[in-house]
C-alpha cells in the first residue's frame, strides 16, 4: 500500500537533494519515486546522499510533464512553502498524511513537490486537488526540499501505523485523466457555444477549473457529464 503513495520532484537543480528524498523516502517505508523533468538526472552525488536507498534512486521513474507523472492518481497533493494559495483548498502536515493513507485503498496518490528556487507554479499546483504547508517559522518558512520530504514522509508513515482507526473511504473519486479529459470536454463545449473565443480564452478556465477541483466532484458525478458531451 505504501508503495502506491507517489513522491514527485519537479524540475529538481541539485542531484544530492534527489538521494536525499530517496533516503527520506526509505525510512519511511515509501518507494516510489518519481522526478518530472529533473536538471541532472541522478549520478553519483545522488547515489552517495541516497546512501542505503540506492533501490529507490534505481527505481526513481523520470517523466517529462507533471501531467504525465499524475495522470493514473485519484488523489494530488502539492506542497508550498508559503501558503500564497488561499483559494485552493488546503492540508495541514497531518491530515495530509490521513488522506493519503486513506485513498491509497482505492487508488495511487501523489504528493508533490518544488523547484529549490521558486517552488512549484500557478499551472502546476492548479492540477493538484489540495495544497499542503508546514507550519513553519513565518520568518522563515523555507525548508530544504529533502527536509520537507522528510517531514511528510514522516506523517504518512504515523498515519499508516494508525490506519486501523480510521473509517474507509465511502467514495470513488475520478482518476487525473479522467478528470483532464473532462475539462478538455468542457473547454472544446464552450467554444462551439461561442462562450469562449479561442484566441482569447481569458481566465473562464482557470475559474471552472477551480470551482470543480472545489467540489471534487465523484466517479459517478463526472460519468453525468461525460453522457452528456456524448450527446451534444
Ligand atoms: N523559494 C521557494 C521554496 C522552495 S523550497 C518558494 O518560495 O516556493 C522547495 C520545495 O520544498 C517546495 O517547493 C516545497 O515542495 C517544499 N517545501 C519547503 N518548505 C515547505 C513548507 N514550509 N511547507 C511545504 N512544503 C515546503
Amino acid at each position: 500500500m505504501l508503495e502506491n503513495i507517489r513522491i514527485i520532484l519537479v524540475n529538481t537543480s541539485h542531484t544530492g537533494n534527489i538521494g536525499s528524498a530517496a533516503r527520506a523516502m526509505k525510512t519511511m517505508g515509501l518507494s516510489s519515486l518519481y522526478l518530472v523533468d529533473p536538471v541532472h538526472e541522478p549520478d553519483g552525488q545522488a547515489s552517495a546522499l541516497a546512501a542505503g536507498a540506492g533501490d529507490v534512486l534505481a527505481n526513481a521513474k523520470i517523466v517529462k510533464t507533471l501531467e504525465e507523472a499524475v495522470s493514473d492518481c485519484g488523489l494530488v497533493v502539492g506542497t508550498s512553502a508559503r501558503s500564497r494559495t488561499h483559494s485552493w483548498p488546503m492540508l495541514g502536515p497531518r491530515e495530509c498524511g490521513e488522506k493519503l493513507v486513506q485513498e491509497v485503498e482505492k487508488y495511487p496518490v501523489a504528493l508533490v513537490f518544488g523547484r529549490e528556487n521558486s517552488g512549484l507554479t500557478n499551472e502546476e499546483l492548479q492540477q493538484c486537488h489540495f495544497h499542503m504547508c508546514i507550519p513553519a517559522n513565518p520568518e522563515y518558512s523555507s525548508l530544504n526540499l529533502a527536509a520537507a520530504v522528510q517531514t511528510l514522509c514522516y506523517e504518512i508513515r504515523m498515519a499508516y501505523l494508525s490506519k486501523d482507526a480510521y473509517p474507509e473511504l465511502e467514495n470513488e473519486y475520478p482518476l487525473n485523466d479522467d478528470l483532464e479529459r473532462f475539462y478538455n470536454h468542457l473547454e472544446s463545449t464552450l467554444q462551439k457555444t461561442n462562450f469562449i473565443v479561442k484566441n482569447h480564452p481569458g481566465m473562464v478556465m482557470t475559474k471552472l477549473r477551480r470551482l470543480f477541483n472545489r467540489a471534487r466532484p465523484e466517479s459517478r458525478e463526472l460519468n453525468i457529464f461525460a453522457r452528456y458531451f456524448v450527446v451534444n
